[in-house]
Formats: C-alpha cells, sequence, structure tokens
C-alpha cells in the first residue's frame, strides 16, 4: 500500500488571477485546466511538473474549506496528495493503523479522481490526500 509518486500539492491561493501568472511567467509551466469543484467550494488551476501536478485553490465561499484556511494562515501549502492505486484499501489501512480521517470513504475530486483526505492531527501535521483512479 505504498504511494506511486506525488499526485500533486495543493496550495490556497487567494486569487487565480493573481497567482496563474507566476507560475507561468516565473516557473514557465503551463496551467492546462481551471475547474470549480462546487462541492469543495473551490475554483482549481493545475499544472503539470513531470509526473506531479501543482494545484492552485481559490475559495470561493469564505466558509468552505479553503476559504477559512486562507482566514487562519494565509495563503500558502494546503495539502500533499500521494497518488495510490486503490484509495478506498489505501484509507482503510490508514484506519486501521489508528489514522484519524475526514473521508471514511473515496469521494469525487477534480479531473474526476477519487480522493480521501487524512486527518492532519493524525499525519504529522500535513493534511494528506490519497488519489487515484478506480
Ligand atoms: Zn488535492
Amino acid at each position: 500500500m505504498k504511494p506511486t509518486h506525488i499526485e500533486h500539492i495543493g496550495i490556497a491561493v487567494s486569487s487565480l488571477e493573481e497567482s496563474v501568472p507566476y507560475y507561468e511567467k516565473v516557473l514557465g509551466l503551463e496551467c492546462y485546466a481551471i475547474e470549480e469543484v462546487t462541492d469543495q467550494k473551490v475554483r482549481t488551476a493545475f499544472f503539470r511538473v513531470g509526473e506531479t501536478k501543482i494545484e492552485l485553490l481559490e475559495s470561493t465561499d469564505p466558509e468552505g474549506p479553503i476559504g477559512k484556511f486562507i482566514e487562519r494562515k494565509g495563503p500558502g501549502v494546503h495539502h500533499l496528495a500521494f497518488a495510490m492505486e486503490n484509495v478506498s484499501e489505501a484509507l482503510q489501512n490508514a484506519a486501521d493503523q489508528g489514522v484519524r480521517l475526514i473521508d471514511e470513504v473515496p469521494r469525487k475530486g477534480a479531473e474526476g479522481l477519487q480522493i480521501g483526505f487524512l486527518h492532519p492531527k493524525s499525519t504529522q501535521g500535513v493534511l494528506t490526500e490519497f488519489c487515484g483512479h478506480e
């Protein structure tokens, strides 16, 4: 039950319009998709860096998870997502080891992936996501 790679790094930003040009101009990356995930009250912008993606997260609602995160901590790294071959097994395996889960079962995330979050209190302070195709 080992991750195959870092699927993406989620970064909370105040505004995609302000942040996307940094990734494009300074880092030379190409924004290949902008997608709204209404469930999570965010708009996301994606960049590829090798096998890994950068996922910028802009809140669409101050009461949503990213809105609250920015309110508390300001913009910055929000979560780390590991690619797993089987997300439900990976979540179960973590739970069996006493890890507190945010998602007991996978749900649908951006790009049609199956995703599930582990609670940062159980993951050394890093909000951790498992994701994969199922
Ligand atoms: Zn994510």
